[in-house]
């Protein structure tokens, strides 16, 4: 499969091309020429098919012209030893939990699949060690960390601002030890990548160590996101409820929902889509108006969606062809303040004894605010509850309890190397190590 630039100034990439550098050079998002449609078969048995092999079928439709399918099946096999069960709120809400990996968010899928996947070709091509670096605010290292940790071949470095991540963010990336060093920047977040975008460019650097990213926008990592709504449409089926299915997704940067889209591309019997947000708007202004006008972020509860310029609006426009009203006619929208997404959780907790975290927040309400007639509305809670313990403890007034796999990472010994806000610093560090 040939991949082609969303800026269509770029040479066409392959697949491994397409992971190992992420971003096209003409800066646009890469996308895959063909999108095949699943057999008709496939949809008939889905209802009694494991996850794993679900996401089998759906990533051999993606993947399977490019790698070997037994080590398609493993990649996917080992991405996924857990369900993301569908768990009725109401009688017409039903609750996508898409917490139930390593760091109990829905990255960890996509940033798992793409370590492997990464691994794959490294291999073929015989290199030795590639080093990833990514900068984070918290929860993109957690999941990358996660995703990457124990895959031989790679070396990951994630750079954070010091103390400006939680504590429970911060231990799940600087407790792992192995291929994964943390690195405690004396600045802010912007300064974190801002060395990661010099290294990339840094000619001495590149000649003696090579450089790659795990940046979201990967195909590699947000393709895999496909897995989940074939496989809660199959949880809906069998549950008897498919057949007016909306699905309501979460936000900020549109890796998730537009891998959805891809899903409903590929055939998945999705009636509409809505696209929760919290108060970036950014999207929810394009439905509207027909224009899109990126903005800075804004600071909200639901910190993970805080994004003015979602980089996969440019996916999303170029798979239905630019059209406004294809887009608008098939996603509606729904943005919420702070305090809307406060009183939704508490409404939520105190009717159906349900915790939603503030992402989910979002996907919940729009669902009680959109759905029609004879439609059952499935929303994605994109994160456990209990990795914002303190702002959900606050607004339902409870002590929510901490999962035993976030409290393991808790016990573990913070290990991160202290790099002050200079990249000839981190530049000697790298160079150091190679
Ligand atoms: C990343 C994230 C989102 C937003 O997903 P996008 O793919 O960027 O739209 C929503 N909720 C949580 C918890 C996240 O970590």
């Amino acid at each position: 499969m040939q991949y082609y630039s969303t800026n269509h100034q770029a040479p066409l990439a392959d697949l491994h091309k397409a992971v190992v550098k992420g971003l096209a050079e003409d800066r646009g998002l890469y996308m895959p020429e063909v999108i095949h449609r699943l057999p008709q078969e496939f949809f008939d048995h889905i209802a009694d098919m494991s996850f794993q092999d679900i996401a089998y079928n759906v990533a051999s439709a993606f993947f399977g012209e490019d790698v070997d399918l037994d080590a398609l099946q493993e990649i996917v096999y080992d991405t996924l030893p857990f369900d993301c069960p569908v768990v009725s709120v109401t009688d017409r809400i039903y609750s996508l939990e898409l917490f139930h990996g390593p760091t109990l968010a829905f990255k960890d899928v996509g940033a798992r699949f793409m370590a492997r996947l990464l691994q794959y070709f490294i291999r073929m091509d015989g290199e030795e060690q590639v080093n990833v670096l990514v900068a984070t605010s918290g929860d993109t290292g957690s999941a990358v960390a996660n995703g990457f940790l124990g895959v031989e071949g790679i070396h990951v470095y994630v750079l954070y601002p010091k103390g400006k991540v939680s504590p429970i963010q911060e231990c799940q990336f600087t407790t792992l030890g192995q291929n994964i060093t943390a690195i405690e920047v004396d600045g802010v977040f912007d300064d974190c990548q801002a060395m990661v975008k010099s290294a990339f460019m840094d000619k001495e650097l590149n000649e003696h160590m090579k450089l790659t990213s795990a940046n979201s926008i990967n195909v590699a990592r947000f393709l895999p996101q496909a897995f989940y709504y074939f496989n809660a449409y199959a949880r809906m089926k069998r549950e008897g409820r498919a057949d007016q299915l909306v699905m309501c997704v979460p936000s900020g940067n549109f890796g998730n929902i537009c891998s959805a889209l891809f899903g409903h591309r590929m055939g998945l019997p999705i009636k509409r889509f809505i696209a929760a947000n919290n108060a970036n708007d950014v999207f929810y202004h394009y439905l509207m108006t027909g224009n899109y006008e990126p903005k800075a972020s804004k600071q909200t509860l639901a910190n993970a969606m805080d994004v003015g310029d979602p980089s996969n609006f440019a996916r999303i426009y170029d798979l239905f062809g630019g059209s406004h009203e294809q887009i608008s006619s098939l996603i509606s929208g729904a943005t919420y303040s702070d305090e809307q997404i406060r009183s939704t959780m508490r409404a939520c907790y105190e009717a159906t004894g349900y915790m939603l975290d503030p992402h989910g927040a979002c996907g919940y309400r729009a669902l009680t605010e959109q759905l029609e007639e004879g439609e059952t509305g499935v929303f994605c809670e994109t994160a456990h509850p209990a990795k914002f313990k303190e702002k959900v403890d606050e607004i339902l007034g409870i002590s929510i309890d901490i999962p035993d796999r976030l409290r393991a990472f808790m016990r573990g010994e913070k290990q991160s190397v202290a790099m002050p806000n200079n990249f000839d610093d981190f530049k000697s560090y790298l160079l150091g190590r190679s």
